[in-house]
């Protein structure tokens, strides 16, 4: 009896192997990573994620100070606390000077990427959103990510032309039934016609998913990491679903950290040379969540600048992480150094230009 267990295991561990092995991987090889469950096992697919995080990134970990400079917004998604069905929440918009000094607080920072992020906010105009890259990049030497949900696509041709160098739109989830459920007006078609735009157009772009969203399957997961490689993406940003109390979704627990971890892992393993971050919903599922993503593959951290007066209003879920950025960035670097990793000086642009 003893033997055949051990013929088991050892049976076990050669196909973990083998497909870690593996130049290509299948959606059965990713479903098979995805539900390991022995603790060995688990951490040997942690310690190969970060293998192929050194061998295709470096030790570099990039910093994105992000700007969450409105939380209005026009769409609905069932999951999220800035929804518009959100009659609780107490909205703000930040002035456009606002945005600029904040710009150059990140930048006097040492940080050279800028995250601008809202809700879908038509408040602001196209012109509106130029002026606000122009004026950055004129005062700042940084690269600027977009992020501000489903835009037109003339928007998209004007913010290029003036500078902004990325846009992060994520897919959400790559399950149509799943994605029609919670996007009442977005079809998940045109979600992806407007990442295939952006890409089309210049932008390095990021998509990515929420784990743990209800009837979601491992299989939906693989899918999310596949869906990733074939739009092609530059970073690729795997959330943890958290509960927010004022949403319909208030009673969905919280997504599982190990599956979470490992969903990273994989995509790591898979997608090779993309930008992953350890996302702020990810420190909020774990105090340690942070260190652990950057240990299984991811190599981006997103500081929050935004100002004290509003941060506390971007509620996308129930207890997010705030702090003050400056403390926050020298307790990150000493991290960083502790785990022998070291912050990146440059844009941390597209590992694949
Ligand atoms: N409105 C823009 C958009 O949707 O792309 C940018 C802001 S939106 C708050 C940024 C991301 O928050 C979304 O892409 C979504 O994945 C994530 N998000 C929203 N609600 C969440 C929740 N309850 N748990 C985890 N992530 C959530
Ligand atoms: Fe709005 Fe983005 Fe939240 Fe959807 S995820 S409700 S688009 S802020």
């Amino acid at each position: 009896m003893k033997i055949e267990l051990e013929t088991k295991s050892y049976t076990e561990k050669a196909n973990l192997y083998q497909i870690l092995n593996k130049e290509e991987l299948s959606k059965n090889d990713i479903v098979y990573l995805l539900s390991l469950n022995d603790k060995p096992d688990t951490e040997i697919l942690f310690q190969h994620a970060d293998e192929v995080r050194k061998k295709f990134c470096g030790d570099d970990i990039h910093l994105r100070g992000i700007i969450e400079f409105s939380n209005f917004c026009e769409a609905d998604c069932v999951y999220c606390g800035l929804r518009k069905s959100n009659a609780t929440l107490e909205r703000y918009r930040i002035s456009i000077d606002e945005i600029i000094t904040t710009a150059k607080k990140i930048y006097s920072a040492g940080i050279r990427t800028i995250v601008l992020q809202s809700g879908e906010d038509p408040h602001y105009t196209k012109d509106d959103i130029t002026k606000i890259i122009e004026a950055i990049k004129q005062n700042c030497d940084v690269a600027i990510t977009l992020s501000l949900g489903e835009r037109t696509f003339e928007e998209y041709d004007e913010w290029k032309q003036a500078g902004a160098d990325r846009y992060l739109l994520k897919h959400e989830t790559a399950n149509l039934k799943i994605y029609s459920s919670l996007h009442s007006k977005q079809k998940l078609e045109e979600r992806l016609n407007h990442i295939r735009y952006l890409k089309s157009i210049g932008f390095q772009t990021g998509s990515g998913n929420i784990i743990g969203l209800p009837k979601q399957t491992i299989e939906d997961i693989a899918d999310d990491i596949l869906l990733c490689k074939e739009l092609d993406c530059d970073m690729c940003s795997f959330s943890p679903f958290i509960p927010s109390p004022e949403t319909p979704f208030r009673d969905i627990p919280p997504a599982e950290l190990s599956l979470t971890l490992k969903t990273m892992a994989v995509a790591r393993i898979v997608l090779k040379n993309v930008h992953i971050p350890a996302t702020t919903a990810l420190s909020t599922l774990s105090p340690e969540g942070r260190k652990l993503g950057l240990q299984v593959g991811a190599n981006v951290i997103m500081p929050n600048f935004t100002p004290d007066e509003y941060k506390d209003k971007y509620r996308i879920y129930a207890n997010k992480k705030t702090y003050d950025p400056i403390n926050y960035v020298k307790e990150l670097k000493e991290l960083i150094s502790s785990m022998g990793r070291r912050v990146a000086e440059d844009k941390g642009h597209s590992l694949k230009i």
